[in-house]
């Protein structure tokens, strides 16, 4: 039936790309270039709850910007897709994600919850009374999104934060500009925790399934996130979910998408399934470049396409 046709491409779509050689794994953050770049796992979460797997799909690897996705539904759910957009915003910059060249030429506003600027903010806007109260939000948020309890690399925390005084500087920007909503270094840390959370395919793709099900995790069946803000979710997701590479994502798999430079990518189809792919190689914008091929390759073997319906 049709789950087996999903499972024979998924099957087909890791031999076939297993052995593609472009791309290299991040090494901006120490520990992730340790990480062994062979490993490959893909797999997908239907509404329905059940879950195809294929490949190295158990590994555990740092989240890093995929969080900003799911730190976003957190927020959205405290104060509103109005509020969010004033503050933080929806478009893209055409940029790197951790420009500061962009920032510069917004008045030192964010631009959209993904890049770095705006990551930073948003996790600024919690309403928190501490950095411990702050990260227990954010942190059991995502567990409700996975429907276990995850935990921090504290391998991957510590790299990254021996090496993030480029996100440090982009909060004080925002501070300079009246765009942080809490201590700046504050800001920075939780959201370094954040990136380094340990997730396997397996989790990413329930943590997708949950926005493809409108909100509800499929395996828990928990309503995680309220329906109207999956929208202004999606809609960051398909404007700037890969970076400067967005459009030629969407212009191959018609989905919205989120990349993160530990090697895992994540496509919504929304109503149906989540996509997720893990493999460190990435292209120069940060991407999996295993995690485009095997999208694209799988949106057009299954219709998935939004923009063919
Ligand atoms: N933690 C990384 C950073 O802030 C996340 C970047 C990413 O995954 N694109 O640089």
């Amino acid at each position: 039936e049709q789950r087996k046709q999903v499972l024979d491409f998924m099957t087909s779509a890791h031999q076939q790309f297993a052995s593609v050689k472009e791309g290299a794994n991040a090494s901006y953050i120490p520990y992730l270039a340790s990480v062994p770049s062979n490993l490959f796992g893909i797999a997908v979460a239907f509404t329905d709850g059940e879950v195809l797997e294929v490949g190295d799909t158990q590994y555990e690897f740092a989240i890093e910007s995929i969080s900003k996705v799911f730190t976003l539904a957190k927020v959205l759910e405290e104060i509103g897709k109005d509020e969010f957009k004033a503050k933080i915003g929806s478009n893209a910059t055409g940029e790197p994600f951790n420009s500061v060249i962009a920032l510069e030429l917004h008045n030192e506003h964010p631009y959209n919850p993904f890049d770095n600027a705006g990551a930073i903010a948003t996790v600024s806007l919690l309403n928190a009374q501490s950095s411990d109260d702050r990260w227990n939000q954010i942190i059991s948020t995502y567990n409700l999104f996975a429907g276990r309890n995850l935990t921090v690399n504290d391998e991957v925390y510590k790299s990254e934060s021996d090496t993030n005084a480029h996100n440090r500087g982009i909060s004080w920007l925002l501070k300079n500009s009246g765009n942080m909503y809490t201590d700046p270094d504050q800001a920075c840390d939780v959201y370094t925790r954040q990136c380094s959370v340990a997730i396997t395919c397996r989790d990413l793709a329930i943590m997708g399934g949950t926005i493809a099900n409108h909100g509800v995790n499929p395996v828990t069946k928990k309503q995680v996130v309220s329906r109207q803000n999956i929208q202004p979710i999606l809609a960051e997701m398909m404007m700037n979910g890969l970076y400067e590479n967005t459009g030629n994502w969407l212009y191959t798999t018609g989905l919205p998408g989120k990349s993160g430079v530990g090697g895992g990518i994540l496509a919504i189809v929304p109503g149906t399934c989540a996509l997720a792919v893990f493999s460190p190689p990435l292209d120069v914008h940060g991407n999996s470049v295993k995690g485009q091929k095997v999208g694209a390759f799988l949106s057009e073997k299954l219709g998935w396409s939004l923009l063919n319906k």
